[in-house]
């Protein structure tokens, strides 16, 4: 892959129209569209190196850079990112449902979490741009609940036995998972062939920044510098003048017109904290999904034959008034075998691993600070809430109901999972005055040249996987600051 590289010094003291910092799912989206319309030079600061996808499968890792390496965390609870060229799309399972409709207002339907400034209509034509740039395989019967106005770019994955069933007695509820994993061959990625280690994909099948959005690293406006550490910006009023960046221990600056901001939902606020911009609820509110693995054994009825790890979807647990009390739960059905087989002679396959999701609050007291004396980001995280673990609890008493029209055998909980590997909150978007950080254009409240961009802006929390919302609002935000 061609990269316009320079390195920290040749940026030293010049001037960009348009800085981006980071280079994952929220900086590279932002791009593609910022792209289409600014005549000026870009600059992307990117803290990690480019690691080839030939090289992250022979050794096994997204970075060099461990993620615990860029904070100290006070709890037990991993936080999971990749620091490389194209953030988190190097180590994504992609999985790409939209949010729901009803996970922008929790506030005003059920009373609780925060609204989002936008609806599900204001981001409804950018899901589709988003959705076409990574080919997304969908099911159409899922309009039935998230409507859209265009239709999915691929055909859906081959559901399983279990899925077939499933889809038969719950049409309004059951779907084909829609993913980033291709169901048919692109010019740059093969099909996917449901071999299950997708954060390291052996055949190329998911879409990634390398093979997706490779031309931005070579545009001609585009300088790309690898290996540099944003540390702060400076401002003077409402401006936002210059990043300070740091690389092999050597401090420079670089000026720019616009800044957008997608490190991570951890270090995003930490370069907020450290430039004394700790406006609203800056670097608070950190959360992501609550969730538990289900093994349920079948009684003659084989499962994975369908044709990618997760291959369906299950809403029957997500929305209603029960918001108020509990929280909505989505139900990923398995096309993998995480707990091996079943030893009985001819039953190998009789068995449905199910992940169910749930969403958490946002709590104040969960969030990100910075140390004092080194300037590292500090993550103080206290645990889920009450409200999320309901949610998970009530799917699991219900889980019969649910699988009504399968052959269940018995259904055995396996763990409650450490994490879903998605950090978001810290800087939420929301309406000035409201402790949001960002407006409903993604624009500081304070720093009108800066846009924040990424799942750190997330209001709350959904139990979808936040990944192409990212994506989208990214597209959505470029869209409004140039059109
Ligand atoms: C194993 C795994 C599986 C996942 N699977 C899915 C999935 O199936 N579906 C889904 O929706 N989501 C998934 N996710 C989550 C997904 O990766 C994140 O939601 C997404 O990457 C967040 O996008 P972002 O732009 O906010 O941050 P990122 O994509 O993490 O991008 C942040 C970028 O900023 C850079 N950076 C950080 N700090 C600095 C700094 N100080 N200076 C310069 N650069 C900096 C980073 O190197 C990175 O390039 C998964 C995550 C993991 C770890
Ligand atoms: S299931 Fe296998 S082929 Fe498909 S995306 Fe995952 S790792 Fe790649």
């Amino acid at each position: 892959m061609d990269i316009n590289r320079v390195s920290a010094r040749d940026v030293d003291k010049q001037h960009y129209e348009l800085v981006v910092i980071g280079s994952g799912f929220g900086s590279s989206f932002f791009l593609t569209e910022a792209l289409k319309h600014i005549s000026g030079r870009v600059l992307i600061i990117e803290w990690g190196d480019f690691y080839p996808w030939a090289w992250q499968i022979e050794t096994q890792a997204s970075s060099l850079i461990k993620p615990e390496a860029t904070y100290s965390n006070q709890g037990e609870k991993p936080w999971n990112t990749t620091i490389a060229l194209g953030g988190g799309t190097n180590c994504w399972y992609s999985q790409t449902p939209r949010l729901h409709p009803s996970d922008f207002a929790t506030k005003s339907l059920y009373g609780i979490g925060n609204d989002w400034p936008i609806s599900y209509e204001d981001l409804e034509p950018y899901y589709c741009q988003a959705e076409q740039i990574m080919s997304i395989s969908g099911d159409p019967d899922m309009a039935r609940i998230l409507p859209r106005s265009q239709p999915f770019p691929q055909r859906p994955h081959k559901g399983s036995s279990v899925d077939e069933l499933m889809k038969a007695s719950m049409p309004d509820h059951h779907f084909i998972m829609p993913t980033a994993r291709a169901r048919v061959a692109t010019e740059n990625r093969s099909a996917c062939c449901a071999n299950f280690t997708c954060n390291l994909c052996p055949v190329n099948a998911k879409f990634t920044a390398q093979n997706g959005l490779a031309e931005l690293y070579s545009h001609p406006q585009v300088d790309v510098c690898l290996k540099t550490e944003v540390k702060s910006l400076e401002y003077e009023g409402s401006t936002i003048k210059s990043a300070r960046i740091e690389t092999d221990g050597r401090e420079y600056e670089v000026f720019g017109d616009m800044f957008v901001l997608g490190a991570n939902a951890i270090q995003s606020p930490a370069i907020l904290l450290r430039s004394d911009l700790a406006y609203g609820e800056t670097g608070m509110g950190l959360h992501e999904q609550v969730g538990a693995d289900v093994e349920v054994y079948l009684d003659g009825l084989g499962n994975f034959d369908g044709s990618t790890i997760t291959t369906g979807l299950n809403y029957f647990f997500y929305d209603g008034d029960f918001r108020r009390e509990r929280s909505a739960c989505l139900v990923y059905f398995e096309n993998r075998w995480p707990y091996g087989m079943r030893p009985e002679k001819g039953r190998w396959n009789e068995v449905l691993p199910l992940m169910l999701v749930t969403e958490d609050l946002p709590n104040l007291d969960n969030r990100v600070t910075v140390d004092s004396q080194t300037g590292q980001a500090v993550i103080n995280y206290h645990g889920e809430s009450e409200y999320a673990k309901k949610g998970v609890e009530h799917a699991l008493a219900n889980l019969d109901q649910l699988l009504a029209a399968l052959p269940v055998e018995s259904i055995h909980l396996r763990n409650w999972r450490l994490t879903e590997s998605h950090v978001q909150g810290t800087l939420r978007m929301g309406i000035e005055g409201d402790g949001s950080v960002v407006d409903d254009h993604m624009l500081h409240h304070r720093m009108r040249n800066l846009m924040v961009v990424g799942t750190s802006t997330y209001p709350s929390c959904s139990p979808a996987n936040p990944s192409l919302t990212a994506a989208a609002l990214s597209i959505r935000a470029a869209d409004l600051l140039y059109s």
